[in-house]
């Protein structure tokens, strides 16, 4: 038995989040007395495949095949399962990222796998019962889940694990897998990044706003806030509805969903809706000039007042800081 965590690059590097997953897979490891396994898919320097090992992986397996440059959902799932019969791996970890999410259930069906994904905390295994806590609901809720299947695949949600290091190189293998045809019958022909700002689902801070700020010419504020805090900014549906924000940074149900440390929330009236993609925040501040809105019911922090005035006032405060 071993774990195998599936490490996901972004153009050659490995994010915090990833390094999380890669971090959560080793306590499972240790928690089975098991050895953990990576797994690369795509160009990664060999220095950042061994770098793992300061995670915990002992051996990174690299698959560089030139068809599987750019992520195929079908291919992925294939090459991960594939990887996980070759090494006896019984428990696959991945980030539950927008592509670990299409992946987790694929690699299940393969590996006849119970799937956890939006997992939040380490597994509970007692006296043989393997339990995992997840978001559940769209994240208005937690639910645990009981895998019973030999094979497990959990995928973490960003933000709800630490990194940590615990020192090491990992040895670096070349994995190859045949891949079948019908693995390609959809691919990704080009990524367009929207932005060259912190990315919304791995920030750690989110200042985001809402249609409390009357317009898209008073967004100023909640960027330089953001850049100040080197946060990612957001909004809510309505406000990329009237295109005031980029659909990219919309969040919710039916948007992105984000568990950053902090999420500060600027003129929004914190509709169910909202709060689905979002209410999993460590910390969330409420700025709001109605104290009955009910976004202050989830807040761990609220100031009613006019943004207009509150927002400059926080700028200046965190600038003296
Ligand atoms: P409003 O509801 O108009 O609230 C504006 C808030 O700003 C108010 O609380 C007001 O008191 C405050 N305000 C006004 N002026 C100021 C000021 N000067 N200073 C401080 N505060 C001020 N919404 C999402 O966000 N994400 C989703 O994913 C999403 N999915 C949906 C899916 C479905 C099927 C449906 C039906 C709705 C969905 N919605 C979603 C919409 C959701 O129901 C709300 O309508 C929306 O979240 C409201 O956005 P808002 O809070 O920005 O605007």
């Amino acid at each position: 038995m071993s774990v195998l965590i599936y490490a996901e690059n972004a153009e050659g590097k490995f994010k915090k989040s990833i390094l999380e997953a890669v971090s959560y897979a080793k306590a499972i490891a240790d928690q089975n007395n098991t050895n953990l396994v990576a797994l690369s898919i795509g160009d990664v320097a060999a220095d950042e495949l061994a770098a793992l090992g300061k995670y915990g992986a002992e051996k990174v397996l690299n698959v560089g095949n030139d068809k599987l440059k750019n992520f195929v959902n079908q291919a992925y799932a294939s090459v991960i399962a594939e990887a996980a019969k070759a090494q006896g791996a019984d428990i696959v970890v991945l980030s539950n990222s927008f592509s670990g999410r299409g992946l987790a259930p694929r690699i299940g069906v393969k590996l006849e796998a119970g799937v956890a994904d939006g997992a939040v905390a380490l597994p509970e295994q007692n006296g043989g019962k393997f339990t995992v806590k997840k978001t559940a609901f769209s994240g208005k809720a937690f639910a645990v889940v009981e895998l019973t299947s030999a094979n497990k695949v959990i995928a973490l949600t960003p933000n709800s694990y630490k990194v940590v290091e615990t020192g090491g190189t990992a040895q670096v293998e070349d994995f190859s897998v045949e891949t079948k045809e019908s693995d390609f019958k959809q691919m990704l022909k080009d990524i367009v990044r929207s932005t060259d700002k912190v990315s919304l689902p791995d920030a750690e801070i989110v200042v985001s706003g809402g249609r409390g700020l009357k317009g898209p010419e008073n967004w100023g504020m909640i960027e330089e806030l953001a850049g100040l805090l080197g946060a990612a900014t957001a909004c809510s549906k309505p406000v990329s509805d009237a295109d005031w924000r980029p659909h990219s940074e919309h969040v919710g149900q039916t948007g992105i969903a984000v568990s950053p440390n902090l999420y500060v929330a600027i003129g929004i009236s914190g509709a169910i809706q909202h709060l689905a993609g979002v209410s999993s925040s460590k910390v969330i501040v409420v700025i709001n000039k109605d104290a009955e809105a009910p976004f202050f019911k989830v807040a761990d922090y609220g100031i009613v007042g006019d943004a207009f005035e509150v927002v400059p006032k926080l700028i200046a405060a965190v600038k003296d800081y």
